[in-house]
């Protein structure tokens, strides 16, 4: 096909992603993006976490906030939500989608899902943790040597790194306490380890994180003839992708700036708006495979805050290597570059994943003069992943009779956990004990978050090897029936995982992306 036209509906990493390969990939290929929220900074896509003034960021983050960031909203004639007393609040940088105002999504059972709606998506305030799918979570009918090669290629587009803060003694201290602990259970090479990141280390030793700007890379870069290919058009909501039987014929988009409404055709339609708002909007679009929305699983998660023990700590590290880590994190007091350590998921021996972040202060406000209020060796904030096991019945449905406040068919969520699922709670709560008695005391003793914190949420167009009606995409992220529709993000990942899902997805979206370019002509070969 000659100068086709591809149009990618959501800028966050995934949608990004397809753009990089297809305009590399396909000559002539004109790829336009769409973008329902505005751009943050001078870089498309940048992560907030690079902006250095404070009040820039929380800026930035304000206008990623959807429906409930005040000024912003107002801008946009969107009317006031209504935040009650006692209700959830977002991460910063994101919306809940119950936000109990009108046109709010019901979801008392998910009641923390959230999204972001800004050039970036979520990927502009990820914490960039980027383990790889192992065992059981990687896609089953995808052969291991070509998923090596997929992951590959998704490190070198998220810049990912594993050597991060491996030179912190204080790190590797806390890292040997938990060897102590846990090592002789875990197999080789899923042993306590640091967590591979994405982002490039900079001279001074900080950290340029990445989002969905270095994804873009050259699409951006308005020396490179490549970026000629490619537009991006932020605060364009996608209404509808338009249809003729089972093909795509292009997208209808409002300009939220006029309000002006209007049809634009393509060959090819990539739908990366998150795991809640493609399915919705596929279900607006009137395609509606019986497992769309369906088979909704995240990470159940178990979080405690514990207070390093000096004494344990000075079996690995000295006086001296505390205070060099001191004056390493003061260099960038807004977002210091920090040990995080990880013990990653294993089968069967450890199938959880554990994040370990140090931090010389707690998340909470502690009262001075309450014991460990003052740690010279600070703290650890640790989490559990755990797996949700999918079933049909969690879901996000959508009412064609209730608008929600964008005008789209209003979401429910309904979701809980089994006994299964719970069982592996109560296992990963007891290891939690047992690493934080390994490194100090429980400042804040170990919790499960409400369902729908660990904004990895999966499932909701999960892609299968046939079409058996328990999937929406076929093994190259196509709608099953639709050849130029195609789907991206964390909602394809079919399996129970409890890793960070960004990578896997990214790779995912790498394989369907050079499907796309085969059928349109790739100049690779
Ligand atoms: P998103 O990044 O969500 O982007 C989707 C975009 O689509 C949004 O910008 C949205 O506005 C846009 N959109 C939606 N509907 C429409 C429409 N109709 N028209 C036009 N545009 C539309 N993952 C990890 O792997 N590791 C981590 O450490 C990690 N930490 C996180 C920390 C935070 C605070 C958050 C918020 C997320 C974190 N995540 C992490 C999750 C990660 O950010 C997501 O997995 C990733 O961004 C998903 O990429 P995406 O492109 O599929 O979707």
């Amino acid at each position: 096909m000659s100068n086709p036209t591809i149009a990618i509906v959501g800028s966050g990493p995934i949608g990004s992603t397809y753009a990089r390969l297809l305009v590399e990939q396909v000559p002539n290929a004109r790829v336009l993006m769409f973008e329902a929220g505005p751009q943050l900074t001078g870089i498309a896509g940048e992560s907030v976490r690079n902006i250095p003034d404070p009040a820039e960021k929380a800026r930035a983050r304000e206008m990623s906030q959807g429906p409930q960031a005040g000024a912003y909203r107002e801008s946009l004639g969107i009317p006031a939500a209504t935040v009650t007393e006692g209700m959830f609040t977002a991460r910063q940088g994101t919306h809940l989608l119950d936000f109990g105002g009108a046109g709010s999504a019901h979801a008392p059972s998910f009641p923390a899902a959230a999204a972001a709606t800004n050039v970036g998506g979520q990927g502009a305030h990820w914490t960039c943790a980027t383990p790889s799918p192992a065992f059981s979570e990687k896609v089953p009918f995808i052969a291991d040597d070509e998923w090596d090669g997929l992951i590959e290629e998704a490190k070198q587009l998220l810049h990912v790194h594993s050597a991060a803060f491996a030179d912190s003694s204080v790190g590797e201290a806390i890292r040997s306490l938990l060897d102590e602990e846990f090592g002789a259970e875990l197999p080789d090479g899923y042993g306590v380890g640091t967590l591979p990141v994405a982002g490039d280390p900079q001279p001074d030793g900080s950290v340029r994180w990445a989002g969905a700007d270095v994804v873009l890379g050259p699409l951006i870069d308005k020396d490179s003839p490549l970026s000629k290919q490619f537009e991006l058009r932020d605060l364009t909501l996608v209404r509808r992708v338009e249809l003729d039987g089972h093909r795509v014929t292009g997208v209808t988009v409002e300009d939220l700036r006029t309000g002006k409404t209007s049809f634009v055709a393509a060959d090819i339609v990539v739908v990366a708006a998150d795991a809640f708002r493609s399915p919705q909007l596929l279900w607006a679009s009137g395609v509606r495979p019986k497992a769309l929305g369906h088979y909704l699983t995240e990470h159940p998660v178990v979080i405690s805050t514990v207070a390093l023990d000096a004494e344990k700590m000075r079996r690995f590290a000295t006086e001296q290597d505390l205070d060099a880590e001191l004056a390493r994190r003061a260099q960038n007091p807004a977002d210091p570059v920090a040990a995080v350590n990880r013990i990653p998921f294993s089968e069967p021996e450890h199938p959880f994943s554990v994040q370990v972040m140090y931090s010389e202060s707690t998340p909470f406000p502690m009262e001075p003069g309450t014991p460990y209020s003052e740690n010279r060796w600070g703290y650890v904030n640790m989490g559990y992943g755990m797996r949700k096991h999918p079933r049909y019945e969690d879901a996000v449905t959508f009412d064609d009779n209730e608008p929600d406040y964008r005008g789209f068919p209003n979401m429910s969520i309904e979701y809980a956990l089994t006994d299964r699922e719970n069982a592996e709670i109560a296992e990963a709560t007891e290891r939690l004990r047992r690493a934080g008695k390994a490194l100090g005391v429980f400042v804040a003793e170990p919790r499960l978050m409400p369902n729908g914190s660990s904004l990895h949420y999966q499932g909701t167009m999960r892609m299968g090897q046939t079409n058996d009606g328990a999937s929406v995409a076929d093994p190259w992220s196509r709608v099953w029936g639709y050849e130029n529709l195609v789907v991206g993000g964390n909602a394809l990942i079919p399996t129970a995982t409890a890793m960070n899902p960004t990578l896997m997805s990214v790779a995912i979206a790498v394989r369907g992306a050079r499907k796309v370019a085969a059928e349109l002509g790739s100049a690779i070969v």
